[in-house]
């Protein structure tokens, strides 16, 4: 299947991407689904920056775009960014809505560092820990369907670093991923920024695939229209089932 779940489009604050422009060049592009997974960011200075979206208008986009265009699946879905920092906020958002996919994520660290954008320099090792630490936190306490951009901050390094002093903490959260059934998001977006490897790095599909991790989701996590299916070739084929497909 050619799918991609993680798409940011005009109801994210930092997308310049619309609607319609992506199915279209979903559909010239032989996609079989896509899903649309706006930010939904509620620490209280995301909240003072941006404000809270109107979620009711975003399905409602979503619901218009299926209907015009039925020779694509288009899935609504959400990216709960930090949602162990604002569990009972975003969870009591999420039940009032029936989203069809919900990714987790982190994007700040306790320090307040924000792992999405360019550093000026890379994470320390105490950043590091405490960056897969509220992962663990994340898969740990929260209910949702994928884990996007295990990895995110190495997205603008010019090497891969070594950081074999994390693997128990990744191994934690892999195995609850597993217990959980929450899928391992292959985020190719990487390669469009000149860092040349997913997040998460080969290194560490394999040690999931080698723990019985069997669930995966593909993201590009677009958020121009330049992005969308940029690389995708390079994304191998053993993750073209979605998770959605797998028993
Ligand atoms: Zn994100
Ligand atoms: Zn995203």
């Amino acid at each position: 299947m050619k799918y991609d779940y993680h798409i940011h489009t005009e109801f994210s604050p930092d997308s310049r991407l619309i609607g319609s422009d992506l199915v279209a060049k979903a559909i010239a592009c032989n996609y079989d689904e896509i899903a649309i997974t706006e930010h939904l960011d509620l620490l209280p200075h995301e909240l003072s920056a941006c404000g809270l979206p109107s979620l009711t208008r975003y399905r409602a986009a979503v619901s218009k775009l299926q209907a015009d265009n039925p020779q694509l699946r288009i899935l609504f879905g959400i990216e709960i960014g930090d949602y162990h920092r604002v569990k009972d906020f975003a969870k009591s958002l999420v039940n009032e809505i029936e989203f069809d996919i919900v990714l987790g994520s982190v994007h700040f660290l306790p320090d307040n560092t924000n792992v999405a954008m360019p550093m000026p320099k890379p994470l320390s090792r105490e950043q590091t820990i405490a960056y897969y630490n509220y992962n663990l936190d994340l898969v740990r306490n929260c209910e949702f369907d994928v884990l996007a951009h295990l990895g995110v901050y190495k997205r603008y390094y010019p090497y891969v670093p070594d950081e074999s002093y994390v693997l128990p903490i990744i191994k934690d959260i892999f195995s609850t991923m597993i217990d959980k059934r929450i899928a391992l998001e292959i985020n190719f977006g990487p390669l469009r920024r000149g860092y040349a490897n997913l997040h998460p790095e080969n290194e560490h599909i394999k040690l999931y695939k080698s723990m019985g991790g069997k669930l995966f989701s593909i993201g590009s996590d677009a958020h121009e229209i330049d992005h969308f299916d940029d690389h995708y070739s390079s994304v191998p084929t053993e993750f073209s089932t979605p998770f959605r497909y797998m028993i």
